[in-house]
């Protein structure tokens, strides 16, 4: 199993999206979510769009097998029995989650190998979250506090990848994972 972890807008949805496209026997987790869609967002396919009632109650039930607060805000977790199952089946698994999820996989399964994606520069970070021009200036700031923190952590991963561009961040992850030379 591979989780993918990095600050908001460095770029990880195009960079699994590529991989899915080029080794599409990865199987990429879809998160469970109390945000709400964003235009184009389809329930589960980009994630399980639930209430907070729904959430909690998948926790309690032990049908996660990570969940965090994200961006102080909402939650997000990982549904532990699709993962389990494309496990047992020997498909190469990735989880591109937050920080805190990032910490609970390593130490419930040390296996794993943890990815960091990072920008060329904390500059370039800013100026895609500004294009994205999915967020509003509040959610923005927000967002840039968490990416703080969550560079500072980059060296708690066993590999950083840099995007600089999605073909060779693409490549580089899917030479970690083993499905490249
Ligand atoms: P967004 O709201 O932009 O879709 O996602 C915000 C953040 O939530 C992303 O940076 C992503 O890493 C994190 N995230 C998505 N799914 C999960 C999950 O299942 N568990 C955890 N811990 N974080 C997640």
């Amino acid at each position: 199993m591979t989780v993918l972890c990095g600050p908001t807008a460095v770029g990880k949805g195009t960079v699994v999206a590529r991989l899915r496209e080029l080794y599409p026997q990865v199987f990429i987790s879809v998160s469970a979510t109390t945000r709400a869609p964003r235009a184009g967002e389809k329930d589960g396919q980009h994630y399980f769009f639930v209430s907070d009632t729904q959430f909690d109650a998948m926790v309690s039930a032990g049908d996660m097998l990570e969940w965090a607060v994200v961006h102080g805000k909402n939650k997000y977790g990982t549904p532990r029995s699709a993962v389990e199952k494309k496990l047992q089946a020997g498909f190469p698994v990735l989880l591109e989650i937050d920080l805190d999820g990032a910490r609970q996989v390593r130490r419930n399964m040390p296996e794993s190998q943890m990815i960091f994606l990072a920008p060329p520069s904390e500059m370039d970070l800013l100026t895609r979250l500004e294009k994205r021009g999915t967020e509003n200036l509040e959610e923005r700031t927000r967002r840039l506090e968490t990416a703080k923190t969550e560079l500072a952590a980059a060296g708690e991963f066993d590999h950083i990848v840099i995007n600089d561009t999605v073909e060779r961040a693409t490549q580089e992850l899917a030479r970690l994972m083993g499905l490249a030379t």
